[in-house]
């Protein structure tokens, strides 16, 4: 879901409670595919004290069906770092941890299957352990 003003359309991202162009609160959220390419990217090889197993990467994703908004995230699963690229074809899943009654938003290539991605989410495995 993402933040789309109802005055002139457009779209924003991260929520606000006005539109940055026409300043309206007439802001209501709308589904997305979800669905997007790599923009950019960049691998981490130190701690920053986000206590991720390094290297890990932060991307911007553009969506295919919002190109204006670009989401930047270092929730990406199912991929090597040496395998991430620009262009590369992404897409958003969701994983449930029962036991904090929480769901997760995280970006994984479109060619791996949802169970792989699901195990390695689950064992909480991003990029350099996942099997290729
Ligand atoms: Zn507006």
């Amino acid at each position: 879901m993402i933040q789309r003003c109802g005055d002139c359309s457009r779209w924003t991202h991260y929520p606000l409670p006005r539109c940055p162009a026409c300043r309206s609160a007439e802001l209501t959220y709308q589904r997305v595919s979800g669905v997007g390419k790599v923009y950019n990217y960049t691998v981490s090889y130190r701690d920053f004290g986000l206590s991720l197993p390094r290297p890990y990467a932060t991307a911007y994703v553009e969506l295919e069906d919002v190109p204006s908004i670009r989401l930047a995230t270092n929730n990406i699963f199912g991929c090597r770092v040496d395998d991430l690229h620009i262009g590369l074809d992404v897409e958003v899943m969701y994983h449930g941890y029962d036991d904090a009654e929480l769901t997760l938003a995280y970006l994984s290539p479109r060619t791996l299957a949802r169970g792989v991605v699901d195990a390695a989410v689950g064992e909480g495995v991003r990029s350099e352990s996942i099997p290729a």
